[in-house]
């Protein structure tokens, strides 16, 4: 009898190396997790994570047709995760030539804000959309822009870093090495510095004043904010006009059908999202008002990075026999 085809979806994060087996479907069959800062040898590392998962291949009876991995700094041209800030392991390193070794199968490599996008559009909230972009607000903020159907990778593999659009020159210090990115602002932790920095600033009453400044974070932030607090009323506004900015930035640049957000600073929900539609209404170009809505993910969030590298490999292999 013929097995069935399945595709393997990886997760290489600074904390977790999430992997699923799923079928064309986005169905996951069997999945699991581990520490990434187990193994300090990355040849080591990719060694132990494709025999895993070839085991549990061979237990399945299935046939593995394609494996799909989102890395930080991942380059979908050249295969390798390069200088990745949050990982153990310096330098540019080989993951597909590796992984092509181990699974004898095709491997497509890209970093994890694309392979979130991919899986909104194949089994998310961009079901059928030809024009998005994914951001992710999290620690950072990750971004995948598809354009036209397609993952827009642009001529060095990089394209689609709205994180580290600068939003205001000479602002606040990001891991980049740069100046006053987005995701100093508009990220989790963004929204911790700011809150901070309202602090300082604003007169009002706020029981955030009691906290040591090492136990605010965004949820501290939104539940404040859902009380009425006003300095974490007001972080809320400043972040959602800061997103608001450079989303009808990237508007005007690529007119897409959808923003998706998802991420931690996304779960705050219309905290969020109604100081954000405000916003970008006093911001968008005419031309686009109205051209294109704001949604939450359409992935739970403990399958999304399984999903989103799954929905690469299944992309990349094309329609199966
Ligand atoms: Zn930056």
């Amino acid at each position: 009898m013929k097995k069935a085809k399945v595709f393997a979806g990886i997760d290489i994060g600074g904390t977790n190396t999430a992997w699923g087996i799923t079928d064309i479907s986005g169905k996951i069959i069997s999945k699991s997790s581990f520490k990434t800062r187990s193994q300090n040898d990355f040849s080591v590392f990719s060694s132990e994570l494709s025999s895993t998962i070839l085991k549990e291949v061979e237990k399945l009876g299935v046939e593995l047709a394609g494996v799909g991995i989102g890395a930080p700094n991942a380059n979908y041209y050249t295969g390798n995760i390069e200088q990745a800030a949050n990982l153990q392991w310096e330098g540019s390193l080989p993951l597909r030539t590796l992984m092509e070794e181990k699974f004898k199968t095709k491997v497509t490599v890209t970093n994890d804000a694309n392979a979130a996008a991919l899986g909104e559009m194949l089994f998310g909230s961009a079901r059928g959309m030809k024009n998005f972009i994914m951001l992710t607000l999290g620690t950072g903020v990750g971004s995948g822009i598809v354009c036209d159907g397609k993952l827009l990778y642009g001529h060095t593999g990089f394209a689609g870093e709205l994180g580290h659009v600068i939003m205001v020159a000479g602002g606040r210090e990001c891991g980049c090495g740069r100046e006053g990115c987005l995701e100093t602002y508009s990220s989790a932790v963004g929204i911790v510095r700011t809150t901070s920095q309202l602090l300082a600033e604003m007169r009002a009453e706020s029981s955030m004043r009691k906290l040591p400044p090492s136990e605010l974070s965004s949820r501290i932030i939104a539940q404040n904010a859902e009380k009425g607090d006003p300095v974490a009323l007001e972080a809320f506004n400043f972040t959602a006009e800061m997103l608001a900015i450079a989303i009808t930035n990237a508007v005007v640049f690529s007119s897409p059908e959808a923003i998706i957000l998802s991420g931690g600073l996304a779960r705050a929900g219309k905290l969020l999202t109604v100081p954000l539609e405000k916003h970008i209404n006093d911001y968008i170009m005419p031309v686009f008002r109205g051209s294109f809505r704001v949604i939450p993910t359409g992935l739970p969030e403990s399958d999304a990075a399984i999903l989103g590298s799954a929905a690469l490999a299944i992309s990349e292999t094309g329609k199966l026999d």
